[in-house]
């Protein structure tokens, strides 16, 4: 097992009455790239101020290769941790050209140096042709790898990004993103990433860590979060969810529409109520005159449609499905678990 580059431990932070990260815990390993998942407001950016050393805790302990950075009687200066930090505007300087915002923060170092990091990140983020360039004479997706570049430039200990691709429109997000996460990788630069968009969450991570309320609820590989959440609430900000009543019932549950198998088993005893996650996709409806269940209401989306289907027991439950031309609103369907499928199921005290 590798030793963690960064590890945060126990960290507090209040703005007045509002604590904001409460008993937070977290690491990164070298050259990994961690996702911070969490809603707006769940501290998402604070913690990564407080990692930068712009924002005091209260209480915890911060390592950074090995040496405290932050703890009783030490707070070391954001200057000297050597990390990079790059926000949703980028922040580059409108008055330098590109060459000049890269090399910004080197500026110190001897010419040498400054040359071969400037050839080493212009390579590395292809903005060889652009180097004459002010930034308002680039693309959002270029002055994105300018602001990675200036980054770079400096060797950070690792990067911190705050929702590098928001201001980007849809069109260009996923090209950039990926262009990115290739800049990331060829640099071997430890990288936690927050975003609140768990598409890109898990298409760029390693491991994705899901925050609410100030702390992490679960941290680990995003198949892991997205099939093994260990709550509720990390089953919804891991996919889109239903939650139904069930019984246990050995490796099965019984529930309003049928007997589904667990995934995991041993943490229940039989005939225990429980919440049974149910995703969008984990379900087939099938036309029925018979059927106990009822479409009733049907959201045509392009690439998908979502159906809101009534169970005998008046649960409703969100199905996706491709096919939308034959279900319609009004019509009976039994709905089953699409092959392979297990389910997630909580303790009813989970909210
Ligand atoms: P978003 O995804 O919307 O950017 P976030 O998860 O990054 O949200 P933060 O910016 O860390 O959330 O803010 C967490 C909470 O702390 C918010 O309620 C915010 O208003 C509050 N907060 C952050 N900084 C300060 C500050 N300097 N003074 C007072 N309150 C603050």
């Amino acid at each position: 097992m590798l030793n963690s580059i960064l590890q945060c431990a126990d960290l507090d932070i209040s703005f007045g009455n509002h604590q904001v990260l409460n008993n937070l815990q977290m690491d990164l390993y070298p050259g990994e790239i961690l996702s911070i998942l969490g809603p707006s407001g769940c501290g998402k950016t604070t913690l990564l101020r407080i990692i930068a050393g712009l924002e005091t805790p209260s209480r915890g302990t911060i390592y950074l290769k090995n040496q405290k950075i932050f703890g009783r009687s030490t707070n070391l200066e954001a200057s000297k941790r050597n990390i990079g930090m790059i926000f949703q505007d980028y922040a580059l300087f409108p008055h330098l050209s590109v060459e000049k915002n890269i090399l910004f923060g080197i500026s110190h170092l001897n010419h040498k140096i400054q040359v071969e990091n400037l050839e080493r990140v212009q390579k590395l983020t292809r903005l060889g042709g652009l180097l004459k360039r002010y930034p308002h004479e680039l693309s959002g997706g270029q002055q994105q790898r300018v602001a990675i570049a200036r980054t770079l430039a400096t060797s950070p200990n690792i990067l911190l990004m705050d929702e590098p691709f928001s201001n980007l429109d849809a069109s260009l997000r996923l090209a950039v993103r990926m262009e990115i996460e290739g800049i990331l990788r060829e640099s071997n630069t430890a990288t936690i990433f927050v975003t609140h968009d768990r598409e890109e969450a898990f298409s760029i991570a390693d491991r994705v860590a899901v925050m609410t309320s100030g702390s992490i609820k679960q941290i680990g590989r995003p198949d892991q979060i997205y099939f093994w959440p260990n709550s509720k609430e990390t089953a919804l900000m891991s996919g889109s969810c239903n939650f139904v009543d069930g019984i246990i019932s050995g490796d099965h549950v019984k529930t309003s529409i049928g007997i589904l198998p667990l995934r995991i088993t041993k943490e229940y005893s039989d005939n225990e109520k429980v919440q049974v996650a149910i995703r969008h996709t984990d379900l087939s409806m099938e036309p029925t005159p018979s059927g106990e269940n009822t479409v009733i209401k049907k959201d045509f989306r392009g690439d998908e449609t979502i159906f809101w289907v009534e169970t005998a027991e008046k649960e409703l439950i969100q199905c996706k499905h491709k096919i939308h031309t034959t279900l319609f609103p009004g019509l009976k369907v039994n709905l089953s678990p699409v092959q392979y499928t297990k389910f997630n199921v909580f303790s009813v005290e989970d909210k």
